[in-house]
Formats: structure tokens, sequence, C-alpha cells
């Protein structure tokens, strides 16, 4: 291979995953046997239909969830077989969560949801605020730091949610249904501002969604259905 072609190391790599859920009625096969892997640096996007898999695989990334057989190995180890402890850093350190609710803490403002996380992390008062300020400027909303999310609009509230998701400096970012809850103008804002995080920052960018805003925006698009992942 020459050194052009060469993709760059995998961040995360699922190896014969299954997830199975039980339930008291049921038990519900997720993924059976699933191998597929994220370079790092790149900017993914995972379709498909509901309940064909996509949350779960995003979960297990995350080290939310572990997995009922096989390995994920992200750079911190094996997500199957993690201590809690180490998986709770993995969370903490490695990973940033952008999510269709925005989720963000109703009683605080932008600026002080952008500081928890990073009191959280143990980061000093100065640097926090320093921080969270010049994210917020990174996407328009400097000006609005001081506002608490109702005042702010739904494409703002994301905006302000992927802020949060890259206080810790993570190196990969995963994003479930993102433009979900906005209009057409505001989910590009978001579909193209999370494909700049690989672009501009170097971030490993795994985003879950039925949305054709996110296809257009997205360099490589997957599809999955019933558990199985193929390029598109
Ligand atoms: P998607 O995100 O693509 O909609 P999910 O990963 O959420 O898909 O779900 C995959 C399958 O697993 C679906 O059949 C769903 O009903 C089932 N499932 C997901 N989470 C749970 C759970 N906590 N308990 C039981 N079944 C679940
Ligand atoms: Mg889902």
């Amino acid at each position: 291979m020459s050194a052009q072609q060469a993709a760059a190391p995998p961040t995360a790599r699922l190896e014969g995953v299954s997830k199975i859920y039980e339930t008291a009625a049921a038990k519900v096969v997720a993924l059976d046997n699933l191998t597929w892997q994220v370079s790092a640096g790149e900017a993914v996007a995972l379709m498909g239909p509901s309940g064909c898999g996509k949350t779960t695989v995003l979960n297990l990334l995350g080290g939310m969830d572990r997995p009922s057989g096989g390995d994920i190995f992200v750079a911190d180890g094996n997500v199957a077989t993690m201590s809690e402890r180490a998986l709770e850093q993995y969370r903490l350190r490695k990973v940033g969560f952008v999510f269709q609710f925005f989720n963000l803490i109703p009683s605080l403002s932008a600026i002080e949801n952008l500081e928890l996380p990073m009191l959280i992390a143990g980061v000093a008062a100065d640097e926090r605020r320093s921080r969270a300020e010049r994210l917020l400027e990174t996407v328009g909303l400097r000006e609005k730091g001081f506002k608490r999310p109702e005042e702010l609009s739904g494409g703002e509230q994301q905006r302000v949610a992927v802020c949060i998701a890259l206080v810790n400096d993570p190196p990969i970012i995963l994003a479930d249904e993102p433009t979900g809850n906005l209009d057409s103008a505001n989910g590009k804002i978001i579909a193209d501002l999370l494909v700049d995080l690989a672009k501009a920052r170097g971030k490993t960018v795994i985003v879950a969604s039925h949305d054709p805003r996110v296809v257009e925006a997205f360099p490589r698009v997957y599809h999955m259905r019933d558990g199985a992942i193929a390029a598109v």
C-alpha cells in the first residue's frame, strides 16, 4: 500500500460484537457478530431505519454500555473488559456526546453548561471560563453565553451542546440523531459543524442519523440494517 493510500489507524474497532437486550417479555438481538472500524480523524455517518441498532453501536463505542460478546478496541483498551473506573475515565476524557434533545441543564446559562463537565474533570475555574468563552465564540454564540437554554433557539442550543461535547477536548465525538429536532437550515449548520470537527480539529466523528442533510454533509456514509453495517 502506498503511503498516500494508507488509512489512519483505527480509533475504534468493533470485532465480532453482539448485543442482546433481555427484558422480562423478550430477548432482542440488536447486534450479532458485527465487525466495523472507524479511523482516526474521520467523519462518518451511520444511516439506517429506526431499530436497526445505531444507538446501540454509539452507546457501546462511548462506553455507556458493554457488549454481550466480542471486543471493542478504543485507544484506552477494550470496552468489553475495562474496569468500571477505567470506563468512567474513558467516557469523561476521550468521548464527547451530542444527543437529539440537546440535553442542556435548564437552570444554567450556556457558559455554566459548558463549565460543568470541566468542573467534574478537575479543570481550574479561570481555565473553565476562558475555555467556555473560546468554544462559544467558535460557534458564533459568544454574545449569548449568559442566556439560559429556554432563551436560545433549538439550533443555538444544539451548538452549545456540541461545545459541551468538546470541552474536555476528547478525540472522539459521538452524535445520536443530532439534527432530529432542528429545522433544515439549523440541521445543515449542525451537520457542517460536526464534519468540520474532523477536518479542522482532527476529531473522529461518528453520527447516527436518518437525515438526508447529514448524508450530504458527511464524506463517508455507512448504511445499517438489522444490526449489520455496509459502506454506501
Ligand atoms: P436505532 O438507534 O437504530 O433506532 P437501537 O440501537 O436503539 O436502534 O435499537 C436496536 C434494537 O434493540 C431495537 O430492536 C430496539 O428495540 C432494541 N433495544 C434497544 N435498546 C433496548 C433496551 N434497553 N431494552 C430492550 N431492547 C432494546
Ligand atoms: Mg437510535
